[in-house]
């Protein structure tokens, strides 16, 4: 890419497009900016945008700018089969995402995690450790920092700990990481990516461009992750919870990597063996990376957990609440399922993505979820995947402050209550993140409610009432 020469387009002016547009002004292109979302944040990105230097498009001036511009810069959020990519690429022009703007720019290191379910939490985990080495290392990527706005404080010494996600991998194409991490490989985003197949080969594209000279960490416990292995020339690492193996694993409680014990898993503060699986994978990149035992245990020990992935976040009447917000889709949600313990009422449904929630209820089967509280735009959907299943201790409730409500009513003393929606939450929240917020709103109305009725001495002739 020629900045000085070329004009772009940026389209999607989220926190991703933004950074790619300033990024391209600070190295003298010509950019256009243009979204058809018309909400205040959009307006106030433009707005700044246009005042470094970018020129505002409206959608009615979109094929004079296809024209006009060389190259499109498209949000992770705009699928490449949208008019707007399908008009740049007949008129035989490039296409790229903010990743790989950073991917071209980066001078530094790159560790590349992909995978349905992990990311953030390895990513989060492998960052600490680095740090805790004295590595100048930065999660970036689809974990919220666009990659593009740290190329200048990674410099040539850092570590670019990116999480890529499948939609970044559409338009990534000349990433070569020196190790890419995939994680895992389930069912998820089949409205975009349309089918298994699509999903599988976008994952598979981080190890396109390894060579010899570069490290793949794979998980030998996901059968289309391990397939991988055959299709990349580069050197590969396993990661392993069930089975000792070549690279990083669990064995007897332990994390081990090539045969030396290293932590007690036990002394790693979050739940559930699929966190050990990103733990060993953060483990042996760590490793590859230079980094010593030492850093791994101090980082690995104080690793508090990610906000929204199963947390908890306190106790209402006796009931646990736990925030998995994130959790959205089935294999997540079934982990959750295996890691929680005591008796569960779990809140379940959102945005559908296309795929059957069937394995979800064949899981409930030796769970401790007592009951289930549908709601959201595919709560039918679920509740046909339920009955199917046999699964008949459900409530269909909407709206969610509502159903979170009645999953509290509905659970014991000692139970919890989880959000674990399996569903993406675009349906009636801005992200997952606001829906946790507000399971967590309706909690402490919860909490408050509880302490004033605590709180309130009984009144009233309780004899009239029942001589009515
Ligand atoms: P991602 O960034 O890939 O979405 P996160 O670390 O944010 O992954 O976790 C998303 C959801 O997936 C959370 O509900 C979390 O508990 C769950 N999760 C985390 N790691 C795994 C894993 N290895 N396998 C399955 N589910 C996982």
């Amino acid at each position: 890419m020629y900045f000085e020469r070329q004009t772009f387009l940026v389209a999607g002016l989220s926190r991703s497009g933004t950074a790619a547009a300033e990024y391209l002004l600070l190295n003298g292109a010509k950019v256009y900016v243009f979204d058809d979302v018309e909400d205040a944040n959009v307006a106030e990105a433009r707005a700044a945008l246009t005042q470094k230097g970018c020129i505002g498009i409206r959608r009615e001036e979109l094929s004079e700018a296809v024209e006009l511009c060389d190259i499109l810069v498209l949000s992770p959020g705009i699928p490449v089969d949208h008019p707007l990519p399908v008009a740049f690429k007949k008129a035989g022009k490039r296409i790229v995402g903010e990743s790989e703007l950073g991917a071209v720019a980066l001078k530094c290191p790159v560790v590349a995690v992909t995978g349905t379910n992990g990311k953030t939490t390895t990513v989060t985990m492998l960052e600490s450790i680095l740090r805790t080495a004295g590595k100048n290392a930065v999660a970036c990527g689809n974990v919220g920092k666009p990659i593009t706005s740290c190329i200048k404080s990674l410099g040539e010494d850092g570590v670019a700990v990116a999480e890529i996600s499948s939609f970044q991998l559409e338009t990534l194409t000349s990433l070569r990481p020196h190790i890419a991490v995939v994680l895992n490989v389930t069912e998820d985003h089949l409205n975009r990516h349309y089918n298994m197949d699509n999903y599988v080969y976008l994952k598979s594209r981080l190890l396109k461009n390894s060579t010899e000279s570069e490290y793949a960490v794979l998980n030998y416990d996901d059968e289309i992750v391990k397939g991988f292995a055959e299709k990349t020339k580069a050197k590969v690492v396993w990661f392993s919870i069930k089975q000792r193996v070549e690279g990083a694993y669990l064995s007897d409680g332990w994390l081990c990597y090539n045969g030396e014990r290293i932590l007690s898993w036990e002394e790693v503060p979050v739940d559930g063996l699929h966190n050990a699986a990103n733990a060993l994978a953060a483990l042996a990149s760590a490793r590859l990376m230079g980094a010593g035992n030492a850093s791994i245990i101090a980082a690995l020990k104080s690793f508090k957990g990610v906000r929204h992935r199963l947390e908890k976040i306190g106790q209402c009447g006796g009931v646990t609440f736990i925030d998995d917000s994130k959790a959205t889709n089935v294999d997540s949600a079934v982990k959750a399922l295996g890691s929680i313990k005591g008796e569960t009422v779990l809140l379940l449904g959102g945005k559908d993505k296309g795929y059957s929630y069937e394995p979800l209820f064949d899981a409930m089967r030796n769970s401790s979820v007592v009951h289930a509280v549908l709601y959201g735009e595919n709560a039918f959907r679920i509740l046909d995947a339920a009955l199917k299943k046999g699964f008949t201790q459900v409530t269909l409730c909407r709206p969610f402050p509502l159903a979170v409500r009645v999953a509290y009513l509905t659970a014991k003393r000692g139970q919890n209550v989880l959000l674990s929606p399996a569903s993406a939450s675009f349906d009636a929240f801005k992200n997952y993140e606001e829906r946790g917020d507000r399971f967590r709103e309706v909690f402490e109305t919860l909490l408050k409610e509880n302490e004033a009725a605590e709180s309130t001495p009984p009144t009233g002739d309780f004899s009239e009432e029942t001589s009515e």
